[in-house]
C-alpha cells in the first residue's frame, strides 16, 4: 500500500495498492492535468531527488522549499512563536533530515494551509511533529483528499491560533482561501501571509488576485473587494505570498489597496 502524490499539483491521497484513477484537485478548472496526462509518484521516490532549502526570510520567519522544485513549486513558512511554531502552507517534500532541521527551530505546534492547492502531505507533516492540528477552513471541507484526525476545520470571518496569529478567511481563489496574520513580524508592524489568496506579482510594489493562476481567470470586482476588508483591520507592513522573493518589504497594506483598485478598473 502507498499513499501516492500528484506529480502536477503535489497531493497525496489515502493508501492504495494502485494509483488513484484521477486527480480531484488537477482535474477541477482551476488547475490542469499536466501535458503527458495523470502522472503519480510516492514521497520515497521523492526522497531521492528532491530535497528542502532552507531560507530565513526575517528574524522568527523561516521559508521552506523543495529544490529542484516539485509540482506547484510553493515554499512554506515557518513562523517562530514563544506560543509555539506555525507551519504556514505546506510542501510534498518532507524527510527526516528536514524534520530534524524544524525539530531543531523549536519543531511545529500547530499547522495552517491557506487553500487546497497546498494541502500536500499535510498529514505527513503532522506526523512527523507529534500529530500537529491541521486548521482548515469549513469552505474548502469537500478538497481534503487525505482525512485524517489531525484536521480541524474553523469556521466564520478569523480563527485566533494563538497570541499574535490569526488566520482570516478572504474567499476568491478558493471559497475557504485564507491568509495569517502575524502580528510580531516585520519588527512589530505586522506580516500578511497570503499562499494564492493574495498574490505578490513581479512589481513588488502590487499584488494579484486570481480564481486561477494557471489557467488565468480573473475573480469579479466584489470577490476583490471583500479581500480587502477582510484584511483591512489587520496592520501590516509586508506581506509574503508562495513563492520565494514573492514579497512586498514595505507599505504592503498600501500595495493591497491599490492593486485591488487597478485591478478592479481594470475589469470593470
Ligand atoms: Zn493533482
Ligand atoms: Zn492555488
Amino acid at each position: 500500500m502507498k499513499n501516492f502524490i500528484c506529480k502536477t499539483c503535489g497531493t497525496q491521497y489515502p493508501e492504495s495498492d494502485v494509483p488513484p484513477a484521477r486527480c480531484l484537485i488537477c482535474e477541477d478548472e482551476r488547475q490542469y492535468v499536466g501535458i503527458n496526462g495523470q502522472q503519480w509518484t510516492t514521497l520515497e521516490e521523492l526522497r531521492g531527488q528532491h530535497r528542502n532549502l532552507i531560507k530565513t526570510e526575517e528574524p522568527n520567519l523561516i521559508g521552506i522549499g523543495a529544490e529542484p522544485a516539485f509540482a506547484i513549486g510553493q515554499r512554506a513558512l515557518l513562523v517562530q512563536s514563544p506560543h509555539g511554531n506555525i507551519l504556514w502552507d505546506c510542501l510534498a517534500i518532507i524527510d527526516d533530515e528536514m524534520i530534524k532541521t524544524v525539530k531543531e527551530m523549536g519543531g511545529v505546534s500547530a499547522i495552517a494551509i491557506s487553500h487546497p492547492h497546498y494541502y500536500s502531505t499535510m498529514v505527513e507533516w503532522s506526523r512527523a511533529f507529534d500529530n500537529a492540528p491541521i486548521y482548515l477552513h469549513a469552505g474548502d471541507r469537500e478538497w481534503v483528499m487525505r482525512p485524517d484526525s489531525a484536521v480541524q476545520f474553523w469556521e466564520g470571518a478569523t480563527f485566533s491560533l494563538q497570541e499574535g496569529a490569526t488566520l482570516v478567511h478572504c474567499g476568491g481563489h478558493f471559497a475557504g482561501s485564507s491568509v495569517l496574520h502575524w502580528a510580531a513580524g516585520a519588527e512589530g508592524r505586522g506580516v500578511l501571509l497570503t499562499g494564492d489568496t493574495i498574490n505578490v506579482v513581479m512589481d513588488r510594489r502590487y499584488v494579484s488576485f486570481m480564481y486561477s493562476f494557471p489557467n488565468l481567470v480573473p475573480l469579479p470586482a466584489r470577490a476583490v473587494q471583500r479581500i480587502v476588508e477582510a484584511v483591512e483591520p489587520f496592520a501590516y507592513d509586508r506581506l509574503y505570498s508562495a513563492w520565494f522573493d514573492k514579497v512586498v518589504f514595505t507599505d504592503a497594506k498600501a500595495a493591497v489597496r491599490r492593486s485591488a483598485e487597478r485591478y478592479i478598473n481594470a475589469i470593470r
